[in-house]
């Protein structure tokens, strides 16, 4: 029985306390895990930086999260103490209109009550929103299975087929797991991005080109390199309307453009109805995942398809997260995660 755990609260903009706090209880269909790793996600250093609103403080923050159960409910079935588990976060009713309807990514009633953890020492969760860390995959890696979740369902949304070509605009994490995603379903891949840093680690992780918008027209050329046509997906993994519009402006003829990235504060772009029409062009966006992308990612992981190792920058302990949080902020790394004993 474990009664006190670490857990790093949000008290206000750039205000992270590390305090003692009670472990709840688990109910009889859940186990208790005993977090070994959470991933610092921009959602979190939103509100950490105060990006993102945020009014019920204290907070807890992160969702990224993993771990080992160490304690198990009177009805809890499908794993057992010890074992290596990813919970995800976005616990599916199963039975609204969405999710009926298998867009689940959308469920309208999340059981919220049935899957916490975060930035802190024990996590909860029912057997019905865990899957098994396969062997070998280290608990950093095992926390990407939710944003690689997110990644699938937009690289999906994106529609690439074998031997097209693809821009990702952005190189941070979310942008390295798409550029190898569509690396995989054979596409020729162009990446957009600010930081020498990232475009090296783009062109390591499979990019076949690399663009300094600093130094360069990047639609120009995103148009040479494709004789003249322009991209058949786009990927806008940055979130700003500046972002968004070049996006829109590389696409080609039926290509199409996924806004991947939340955009804060909401921002207007220029839309010529034209441009969509005489291209014939596809605006998508792509938000979370279903449970199958969760179960994916990990086999993604699993079998070296998206090297995510390479991603990592920093593993930090759960007492210098606000530093954490900065490194995030000012872009000083790639994905940070957050070790948790
Ligand atoms: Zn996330
Ligand atoms: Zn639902």
């Amino acid at each position: 029985m474990v009664e006190k755990m670490k857990a790093a609260l949000l008290y206000g903009v750039r205000d992270v306390r590390i305090e003692e706090v009670p472990v709840k209880e688990i109910e009889p269909d859940q186990a208790l895990i005993k977090i070994k790793a959470c991933g610092i996600c921009p959602t979190d250093v939103r509100s950490f930086t105060g990006q993102r609103k945020v009014s019920d403080f204290p907070r807890t923050l992160g969702h990224e999260w993993v771990g080992e159960i160490v304690e198990v409910g009177s009805e809890f079935k499908g794993f057992k103490v010890g074992d290596r588990v990813a919970p995800e976060w976005r616990a599916i009713c199963g039975q609204c209109y969405y999710c009926h309807r298998g867009i689940f990514n959308y469920c309208q009633n999340l059981q919220r009550n049935k899957v916490s953890g975060g930035f802190y020492g024990y996590g909860h969760a029912a057997a019905r929103y865990m899957r098994l860390i396969p062997d070998g995959m280290s608990y950093e890696e095992a926390a990407f299975a939710e944003p690689l979740a997110c990644c699938l369902n937009g690289s999906e949304e994106s529609g690439i087929r074998v031997g097209d070509d693809v821009v990702v605009i952005g190189a941070g994490p979310i942008g390295l797991q798409h550029v190898q995603l569509a690396k995989y379903q054979g596409a020729r891949v162009i990446v957009s991005e600010f930081i020498e840093s990232r475009r090296q680690k783009a062109k390591e992780l499979g990019a076949d080109d690399v663009i300094d918008p600093t130094s360069e027209n990047p639609v120009e050329r995103v148009k040479e390199l494709t004789e003249g046509r322009g991209a058949n997906a786009v990927i806008v993994a940055i979130g700003n309307s500046e972002a968004s519009k070049t996006g829109i402006e590389m696409a080609g003829i039926c290509g199409s453009v996924n806004f991947f990235a939340g955009t804060y504060p909401s921002a207007d772009i220029p839309l010529d109805p034209n441009v969509v029409h005489y291209k014939q062009l596809h605006l998508t966006g792509s938000h979370d995942f279903t449970p199958h992308h969760f179960t994916t990612a990990l086999k993604l992981i699993q079998f070296g398809i998206v090297d995510v190792k390479s991603i990592i920058s920093h593993v930090m302990p759960l007492e210098e997260i606000a530093d954490a949080f900065d490194i995030v902020a000012n872009r000083e790394g790639l994905k940070v995660i957050i070790r948790m004993d």
